[in-house]
């Protein structure tokens, strides 16, 4: 059957999540024991290749030896002194677009605003960039969150998780402004590396009978490219493998096929899912 592929140049992985995983590799040649605190980065396939390599997944902080590296969605400040004072040796891989994150809450605070972050409350990243606030920081998820808010002070500072749509991240600021008392400071934090994954993902989607976004089904970069792509393309599937899509048994017969992949997804597992569905029957 004659399948055409759409392939978005963006698709896979960012610099952040690249450094994070070559650093990895190399302390896995060069150290016995090395560990990473909660999962490296948000795709299951790769985690498994690395504790192939001897990767130690931990997710408490108790007195371990060796190496442990902080994964690219970066901890809270009270985690990171833990580890720094452990008798390990700490490789801190949180992306540097997750610190300037975390360094604007951090500014903000100081400045004396409370922070808005604009964001999944629940997300690593959220929870380490929170800490950064001195209990100063509201996380909200969309404009509805707002009127929950119950704010004392005038002074407010707006910050974004850093993979969250653009428009999400400014409807909520523009929402903030149309309130003339307040004194607000905004912050772009987001993450161009997304958002262009996002743009070309979503014109991809416009123009193929099947999207197809790979990435672990933890990663909300991942998972937000294919909401996106949904909401334009009604049959988008979100997929880790190959296997996941044959488990689909969709008609792909003469279809033209798009695909894109969130920031952790290798380059691998976009390779043999183009590879495996260029010789499906
Ligand atoms: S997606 Fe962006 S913020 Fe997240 S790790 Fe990659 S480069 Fe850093």
């Amino acid at each position: 059957m004659a399948i055409k592929i759409i392939l978005a140049d963006s698709a896979g992985v960012c610099f952040g999540v690249e450094k994070a995983v070559s650093s990895a590799e190399s302390e896995l040649k060069s150290s016995k024991r090395v560990s990473s605190y909660g999962p490296l980065i948000h795709n299951p396939q790769s985690i498994e290749k690395l504790e192939k390599q001897g990767l130690n997944v931990i997710n408490e902080i108790n007195n371990q030896k060796g190496t442990i590296i902080i994964r690219a969605h970066g901890i809270t400040i009270d985690e990171e002194s833990k580890l720094n004072s452990n008798e390990s040796k700490v490789v801190d891989m949180t992306c540097p677009i997750v610190k300037r994150l975390q360094f604007a809450v951090k500014a903000l605070t100081e400045e004396s605003y409370h922070v808005i972050i604009v964001g999944d409350y629940n997300h690593p990243e959220i929870i380490g960039a929170k800490s950064y606030g001195n209990n100063n920081v509201s996380v909200i998820q969309s404009i509805e969150d707002i009127k929950k808010l119950r704010i004392t002070t005038k002074k407010i500072g707006i910050v974004a998780q850093t993979t969250i749509p653009v428009e999400n991240f400014w409807e909520v600021v523009n929402e903030f402004k149309k309130n003339k008392e307040l004194d607000i400071k905004v912050i772009d934090t987001l993450c161009d590396d997304i958002h262009n994954k996002q743009l070309e993902a979503k014109e991809i989607a416009k123009d193929v009978d099947i999207m197809l976004v790979i990435g672990g089904r933890n990663s909300s970069n991942t998972k937000e490219i294919a909401k996106l792509c949904k909401e334009i393309n009604n049959s988008t599937y979100q997929i880790e493998t190959f296997k996941q899509l044959k488990e689909l048994n969709l008609n792909l017969k003469n279809k033209t096929v798009g695909i894109s992949a969130g920031a952790s997804t290798p380059p691998w597992i976009i390779k043999e899912t183009i590879d495996k569905l260029m010789m499906a029957k």
